[in-house]
């Protein structure tokens, strides 16, 4: 007996040496039918339990049970452990060449964001700082305090939705930000500030419920619609990349500036000229400006006898627009790829 119980557990050693030292699901399968196959050692030894009697037949039974059970449970987790590691190893290695490597585009800023960065970043070059505000306003800081009263007709140019409570409303420009700033801060003030607005338009291709808008600021001592021009001028400039870019003044009206005009600039894409984006007048509007309104001064407590200043503010989608020669303003917002890759001038 002593004998069968040293060679169960010879047998069981070599068995469970050669599981652990197998490094293949094809070797493992092998290795499972010889240690379970009838050529085993562990099946010869049971083949010699009939020469045995009581209990000494019993243990030599249950010892090659256990060792059975104990071989079966090794196998078992051997086989998931090649699985596993096979699996992995499969991934790691995995190539599918039906992939288009051409196909995976990096993302990016949308075009009108990047203009808004290019802007701010024109602007700081002459002192500006970056300032944004809310968008849902009250009726003062959207309207009254840039000298739209209840009842005043300019109302009706920046329809929007409005919240009846409290006089809440989305804001129909950033020039309220303007308004929070000279709050604030004490003159010299020098800002340029960009974001969302929105009015109660018609949708088509010049006209979208939500739009973006930048507007700068300069409040100063003596500060002149020359500053206004010459400023303007050198930013524009840098924004289009173009130093032939010359600016005109023409009259306008903003219940905000006195005066006030509508700046238009050499139309770039035929150096003044005249072709089919500027209708054949050689200028292209831009955006809308003026001498910030002694009213509005009084009505954030700055001395208009003492500061002056000017503000402007356009669209930056115009500008994309005009550098891509691009009609339709809802464009930007289908957010569709093939038309937002196409903008590479910005
Ligand atoms: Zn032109």
């Amino acid at each position: 007996m002593q004998n069968l119980t040293e060679e169960i557990l010879k047998a069981t050693k070599e068995a469970l040496d050669d599981i652990s030292s197998c490094s293949d699901i094809q070797s493992l399968r092998k290795i499972s039918s010889v240690y379970k196959g009838k050529e085993s050692k562990l099946y010869k030894i049971l083949t010699e339990i009939s020469k045995l009697q009581g209990d000494e037949k019993k243990f030599i039974g249950s010892c090659i049970n256990e060792s059975k059970e104990k071989i079966d449970n090794v196998l078992l987790q051997k086989e998931q452990e090649l699985k596993i590691s096979e699996y992995e190893k499969e991934e790691s290695e995995y190539l599918d060449i039906t992939l288009n490597k051409e196909d995976k585009k990096l993302g990016s800023t949308h075009p009108v964001t990047q203009m808004i960065q290019k802007i701010v970043d024109v602007f700081s070059l002459y002192g500006f700082s970056h300032v944004t505000d809310r968008e849902i306003e009250t009726d003062w800081f959207c309207f009254q305090a840039l000298n739209m009263d209840v009842d005043h007709p300019a109302r009706e140019m920046q329809d929007t939705f409005y919240i009846e409570e409290n006089h809440i409303l989305p804001r129909t420009h950033t020039s309220s930000v303007q308004i929070r700033t000279m709050i604030k801060a004490k003159p010299p003030i020098r800002i340029i500030s960009a974001g969302r607005v929105y009015r109660n338009e018609n949708q088509d291709a010049r006209h979208s419920f939500m739009f973006y808008q930048y507007e700068g600021l300069i409040i100063d001592n003596n500060i002149s619609i020359a500053d206004l021009k010459s400023i303007l001028t050198q930013a524009l400039r840098k924004i289009f990349e173009n130093d032939k870019i010359d600016l005109r003044l023409r009259h306008s009206y903003f219940p905000y500036t006195e005066p006030s005009f509508e700046i238009d600039a050499t139309c770039m894409l035929c150096q003044g000229k005249g072709c089919k984006v500027c209708d054949f007048k050689g200028w292209l509007e831009l955006l809308g400006a003026g001498m910030v309104h002694p009213q509005v001064l009084r009505n954030v407590k700055i001395d208009p006898k003492k500061y002056q200043g000017f503000a402007f503010g356009g669209g930056p989608e115009r500008l994309i627009m005009i550098k891509n020669e691009i009609n339709d303003t809802r464009l930007f917002y289908e957010n569709d790829l093939r038309f937002l890759s196409q903008l590479k001038k910005l």
